[in-house]
C-alpha cells in the first residue's frame, strides 16, 4: 500500500496539542453568552481559513470519522455504483443499535477514500454530511458543539476557531 498523504495533519497536530484545551473553554464560554453577530464574524473569516488549509492534504475526517448516511444519500450512492441499496447497505454500513439508528460506516477509513491521493471515490454524489463538513458556515448556536469536538481533529475547524478568538479579543 502507498504510504498515506497527510502532511497538513501532522504539521498541526503539536498546535492540536498545545491549543486544544484553552480553545475548548472558549467554545464552551461562546455557547453560553454568544455576542452579537456571531454568525456573520464567523463567515468572514471562514475564506481565510481555506487559503491556508488543503483537505487534499489532510482527510482526517475520512480516515477517522464516519458519516451519517440519510435514506437518500443511500439511493444515490448505491445508484452510482450500480447496487441495490440492500446491497450497498450489506457491503459498507452498519446501523447504529440505539439512539436515531443511523447508518454509518462499517470500516474506517472511509471505504470510499483513496488512501493515495486522499480524493474521495464518490466525491460527486458523496453523502450530504461530508459534503457540510466542517459545517464552518453554519449557525454557531447549531453547530457550536461540532467545532468543540472537532478543534483537535480537523484543521479547519482549529483555524477558524482560532482566528474567532483573536478577532474577539483584537
Ligand atoms: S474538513 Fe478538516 S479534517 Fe477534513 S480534510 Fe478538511 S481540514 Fe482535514
Ligand atoms: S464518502 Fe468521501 S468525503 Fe465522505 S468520508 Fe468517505 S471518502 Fe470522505
Amino acid at each position: 500500500m502507498k504510504r498515506s498523504i497527510s502532511h497538513q495533519l501532522q504539521s498541526y497536530r503539536p498546535l492540536f496539542r498545545d491549543h486544544r484545551l484553552s480553545l475548548r473553554r472558549f467554545l464552551t464560554r461562546l455557547s453560553k453568552n454568544p455576542p452579537r453577530g456571531l454568525d456573520a464574524r464567523l463567515r468572514s473569516l471562514e475564506p481565510a481559513v481555506w487559503k491556508k488549509v488543503d483537505c487534499l492534504s489532510c482527510a482526517n475526517c475520512c480516515r477517522t470519522m464516519t458519516p451519517t448516511y440519510t435514506n437518500t444519500d443511500q439511493r444515490r450512492i448505491a445508484r452510482y455504483l450500480g447496487m441495490t441499496v440492500g446491497a450497498f447497505q450489506k457491503k459498507y454500513l452498519r446501523q447504529e443499535r440505539g439512539g436515531d439508528r443511523d447508518w454509518l460506516n462499517r470500516s474506517t477509513p472511509c471505504p470510499f477514500l483513496n488512501l493515495s491521493d486522499n480524493k474521495c471515490r464518490i466525491y460527486s454524489v458523496r453523502p450530504a454530511d461530508c459534503a457540510g463538513f466542517p459545517h464552518l458556515k453554519k449557525r454557531f448556536a447549531d453547530y457550536g458543539h461540532v467545532h468543540h469536538q472537532n478543534i483537535d481533529l480537523c484543521p479547519a475547524t482549529f483555524e477558524l476557531v482560532r482566528r474567532l478568538q483573536d478577532s474577539l479579543s483584537a
